[in-house]
């Protein structure tokens, strides 16, 4: 991952805040500001005046922010160092892991076989 992403979820986290956003908040703020590179910045900025998400995670391929499909080499691209934003809406795009399948418990298998079994004593009557 880029390491501007982390400072840019933070940031956009604090700006929503809004007036509510305590001085350390706004501090933290200006820190991040600093931090990132300009260019970085200044797209962040452009997108946060049209009112569009400033950062958007990718689950399944789909886009946070507009809900659309990344094309696949973006999303072949998940795993190198630098920003990625999205072809649609511009958001940087930061990618959440897939979550792993989850394998059946022994307490799910058992709820599962008592369902059926009640369906079967319903279509036996
Ligand atoms: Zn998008």
């Amino acid at each position: 991952m880029n390491a501007s992403i982390p400072l840019l979820q933070e940031l956009q986290k604090l700006e929503a805040l809004g007036e509510a956003a305590s001085p350390q908040q706004r501090q933290r703020m200006t820190d991040i500001r600093a931090q990132v590179p300009v260019p970085v910045l200044a797209h962040y900025n452009r997108l946060v005046v049209n009112r569009c998400k400033p950062v958007a995670e990718v689950r399944r391929g789909i886009c946070g922010a507009c809900h659309l499909r990344l094309a696949a080499w973006v999303r072949q691209a998940a795993n190198d160092d630098d920003l990625h934003i999205c072809e649609n809406c511009g958001a940087y795009l930061v990618f959440v892991p897939e979550e792993a399948p989850t394998r059946p418990t022994a307490k799910s298998v058992r709820a599962k076989q008592a369902r059926l079994a009640l369906i079967r004593a319903a279509v036996a009557h």
